[in-house]
């Protein structure tokens, strides 16, 4: 985070209780493009007291007879369908925004934009299709059924990479299935949010029931350790999981957590090698690695090592890395000066290690932006599995490349590193192809595909990639919780000294 720096540019505040308020004595802090370094927007640093006001808000609209709860689930939904509608609308106005914030491609962020109305949807259409179970109890005087029930103020917190779209995947089911939100988005990337929460209004929410707090770490913190939040959902790194976790654990609110990876693409010799090739590419260099699910490694079978390699210099070494909102882009800048300098010292440190750097490596010179955060598309071969580059997220350009003999020493080196994110495997053998998924040690697998999510299939990390999942009609799990009604419809006077266990 910068510090102030004098207008002109955009003024964001606090989303409180259906308002636009300014932090506590009107702290704020700056946003810069990565694409032109220049700061263009500014925002409200909430303290611990703001964050206060925003959960106080969001519990105000969560009361037993306030105006969220006394909404039925179906009018619930539509109101999550009206909010994708108007998103929609301003989907492509949004999505230039978010470029100016992280400098991903512009048609990346349209995509993400246009899909965000899908996941409202889908949640929206799920809020009346909550359901309870009766169950026959081994009494037959006995009526027992469960409700499912919201669990009060969820705290969201997301990171820079995907600002709305992975606000979409928390805030559709916490909101479907009935809680009240607030929101910290990333420091690097709050505008699209504020945005998004303009229209909340608009789209017949009730005040209080979504609520976005702008800040640093500092804030999430707040936010984590305040004794009205229920539940955390958070998307972020596996420190601050971990701390997250901690936190959260210590006073027993729950988490979901959507942590990093380091997410392999496993190719056998007999793979269509234009097919795994593509994969490969797609896996590291789409939104130049700064994406959970990056395939940071590629893990070769040996006959066809050395070829693949060679292939994936010759692409590499002809993107076209530039400016985002230029439509002949396929690589814009890094997010923000620490992100570029945490990719450095990783190549740095795996060129100490030894590694071959095949090509890339260094900061990129783009003509006309010469303040522009640009990193070179980098392959580094003959990897050692327990050097920190194959075993740590880079979350930048940065490929490592892996020679493997047989499908057991491939799936060995996969599962190798703490994270469980993802996993792709390119074999035109179907029953090899089968195998390596329930081998695989990670939370999404793709098979001859790689990067791809969709609102009704869960996503989620195994191990140190997370725990719980978005996205999918089990994402409501995380954000419900169950009450066993027990109903006496007979004569019978209990035994005061016995508990009845049946
Ligand atoms: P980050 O963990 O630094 O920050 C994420 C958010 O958490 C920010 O809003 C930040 O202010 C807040 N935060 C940081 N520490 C906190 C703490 N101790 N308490 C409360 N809040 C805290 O992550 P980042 O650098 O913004 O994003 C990159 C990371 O996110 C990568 O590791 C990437 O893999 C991960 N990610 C995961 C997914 C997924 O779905 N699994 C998706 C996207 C990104």
């Amino acid at each position: 985070m910068r510090p102030d720096l004098a207008p002109p540019w955009s003024a964001y505040r606090l989303h409180i209780g259906g308002e636009e308020l300014d932090a506590e004595a009107g702290r704020t802090f700056a946003s810069n493009d990565p694409t032109t370094g220049e700061a263009w927007a500014g925002f409200a640093d909430a303290s611990p007291a703001d964050v206060g006001l925003a959960v106080g808000a969001a519990a105000a609209a969560f009361a037993q007879d306030g105006p969220w709860r006394s909404l039925s689930a179906t009018r619930r939904g539509r109101l999550l369908l009206r909010l994708g509608d108007l998103i929609r609308e301003r989907a492509d106005e949004i999505a230039a925004i978010e470029v100016r914030e992280n400098g991903k491609l512009l048609k990346e962020m349209r995509a993400q934009l246009g899909a965000v109305p899908d996941w409202l949807a889908y949640f929206g259409g799920l809020a009346d299709k909550i359901e309870g179970r009766t169950i026959p109890l081994d009494r037959t005087s006995v009526l027992n059924y469960t409700q499912r029930e919201p669990l009060g103020v969820v705290a969201v917190i997301t990171p820079w990479n995907s600002p709305s779209f992975l606000t979409a995947m928390a805030l559709a089911p916490a909101l479907a299935a009935g809680n009240t939100v607030v929101v910290k988005p990333s420091e690097e990337t709050s505008a699209s949010i504020l945005e998004i929460a303009r229209l909340l209004e608009p789209a017949g929410f009730p005040p209080g029931v979504v609520n976005v707090v702008t800040g640093g770490r500092a804030a999430g913190e707040a936010l984590v350790a305040h004794p009205g939040v229920a539940k955390v959902s958070f998307t972020g790194g596996s420190d601050a999981g971990r701390a997250i976790a901690a936190a959260a654990g210590s006073r027993l609110a729950r988490v979901t957590l959507e942590l990093g990876g380091k997410s392999a693409n496993v190719v056998f010799a007999d793979a269509e090698p234009e097919a795994a090739e593509a994969g490969i590419l797609a896996g590291i260099f789409g939104a130049a690695g700064q994406t959970c699910i990056a395939g940071s490694r590629a893990l070769i079978q040996r006959p066809v090592y050395d070829e693949m390699v060679e292939r994936l210099r010759h692409r590499a070494e002809a993107i076209a890395i530039g400016d985002p909102m230029d439509p002949a882009t396929e690589m814009g800048p890094i997010a923000n000066p620490g992100q570029l300098a945490k990719i450095e010292r990783a190549v740095e440190r795996a060129r100490e290690e030894g590694a071959r750097i095949v090509c890339g490596g260094r900061r990129a010179a783009v003509p006309g932006l010469p303040a522009g955060l640009f990193f070179e598309p980098t392959l580094i071969a003959d990897v050692a599995p327990e050097s920190r580059l194959a075993q740590e997220e880079v979350f930048g350009p940065v490929l490592a490349l892996m020679p493997f003999e047989d499908e057991d020493e491939a799936i060995a080196l996969a599962n190798s590193t703490p994270f469980g994110l993802a996993a792709g495997v390119w074999t035109r053998d179907v029953k090899r192809a089968h195998r390596a998924a329930r081998r695989l040690e990670a939370g999404t697998v793709w098979i001859n595909m790689y990067r791809s999510l969709a609102f009704n299939t869960p996503f989620g990390g195994h191990k140190d990639s997370g725990i719980g999942s978005l996205n999918g009609i089990e994402a409501l799990d995380g954000f419900l919780q169950t009450k066993s009604v027990w109903v006496e419809l007979g004569e019978e006077v209990q035994d005061p000294f016995l508990l009845k266990l049946k």
